[in-house]
């Protein structure tokens, strides 16, 4: 792998200089008031993201603490849960509620695809829930389920709802409080383009509530809310040692997302997203999902018959330097995801398009040479 790679993968995502050159600064003392008001200014920018005034909690760790420290909070052992998985992630939340002790149910959906409304409905409306989980963009499909009308009929049934933004924070909007998410969590490393390392985990007023009334303590120490809830008002408190360089990335991270523009960035997301599409759609290839439920932050597309997943990835990144990432689950080897997020631009997206027409060229998929990229520079320049 070289340093000038271009990196394609559904997370980590390339990360600005300005970011990397931010963590290089000095590790200041985590109780000091310098880091304090970095810390306090990185919330701030968070809730902006988010779309939430609920509290907003950054923990040194990545996505699956996120879903580890979102349910761990408001699930006690015993709880019936409703977990609606379409793919790799959303298994992985069952699979954490069971760890808690919870009696999870599992609205299976096929992978590729979003869950009925009527479904989920009447999933809710046969049992008691305490919490429903999802996922809004399964990194293993693409897909982007509709969070907003999931949050919806959660609410309706006085369910607590809990999304994994994993893959779409940044990049896709999400409205937390305005479409009703109790809990949501996200990681650093993907649509908001800084480093992995760090989780945050917003809980809305109600959670809170939950979190406070409940009789046996959350399975997870470090990932308390309440634990953390005096930090959160006065960082320069201690409880455990915020990972502090990782602190400024965010920071950093977070005032690029901020100064681009939410609706700027979700705009440029989408065009990426559909330019992407639009090129692979031109050499032959088959996606995983229409277009109506694909995500704008990354693309599954079938291999044509004969190509092989190893080689192809293999003269992705020897002979073109980019970096795309295999499938998961059911669909390895058949299928190749590109992530397009974070800081993807036009010249990448163009870049990969013609890396994957060459790669694929080489494996002998006869299609015309070129027409991956007019398709998606007539998209990118409409
Ligand atoms: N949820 C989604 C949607 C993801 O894409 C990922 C990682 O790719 C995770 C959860 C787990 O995150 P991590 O690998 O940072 O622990």
């Amino acid at each position: 792998m070289s340093e000038r790679d271009l990196v394609m993968i559904p997370g980590p995502t390339n990360v600005d200089p300005k970011v990397l050159r931010s963590m290089a600064r000095p590790t200041l003392a985590h109780t000091s008031g310098a880091f304090a008001t970095i810390f306090k200014e990185t919330l701030a920018d968070l809730s902006k993201i988010f779309k939430t005034n609920g509290v907003m909690l950054p923990l040194a760790g990545t996505g699956t603490l996120g879903a580890e420290v979102a349910l761990s909070n408001i699930i006690e052992p015993g709880d019936k849960v409703l977990v609606i998985s379409g793919g790799y992630f959303g298994d992985r939340l069952a699979e954490i509620a069971v760890n808690l002790g919870a009696a999870v149910d599992i609205l299976e959906v096929p992978w590729g695809s979003v869950p009925k409304v009527d479904d989920v409905e009447r999933r809710l409306s046969s049992t008691k829930y305490k919490v429903m989980a999802a996922v809004h963009v399964d990194t293993s499909t693409g897909v982007a389920n509709p969070a907003k009308e999931l949050a919806a009929l959660a609410q309706a049934k006085d369910v607590l709802f809990v999304l994994d933004t994993v893959c779409s924070m940044g990049g896709m909007d999400v409205q937390v409080d305005g479409w009703g998410i109790n809990v949501c969590f996200t990681g650093s490393q993907k649509a908001l383009a800084v480093p992995p390392g760090i989780t945050i985990v917003s809980f809305d007023s109600k959670a809170q509530r939950i979190r406070e009334q409940r009789k046996t303590p959350p399975a997870s120490y470090y990932g308390d809310l309440k634990r953390w809830l005096p930090i959160l008002t006065d960082p320069t408190k201690y409880f455990a040692t915020p990972a502090v360089n990782m602190m400024y990335a965010l920071h950093e991270g977070c005032r690029m997302v901020l100064e681009e523009g939410l609706e700027e960035r979700f705009r440029r997301h989408a065009m990426m997203a559909s330019a992407f599409r639009a090129g692979l759609r031109a050499i032959g290839l088959r996606l995983l999902c229409d277009d109506a439920v694909a995500s704008d932050t990354l693309t599954v597309g079938y291999y044509p018959i004969g190509v092989r997943d190893a080689e192809f990835r293999k003269s992705m990144q020897e002979e073109f330097g980019i970096v795309v990432a295999g499938e998961l689950g059911p669909l390895r080897e058949k299928a190749f995801r590109v992530g397009h997020m974070g800081n993807v631009n036009r010249s990448d997206i163009l870049a990969t398009l013609g890396a994957i027409e060459g790669s694929l060229s080489e494996q002998g998929y006869k299609f015309q040479l070129g027409a991956g990229i007019s398709a998606a520079n007539a998209v990118l320049t409409k």
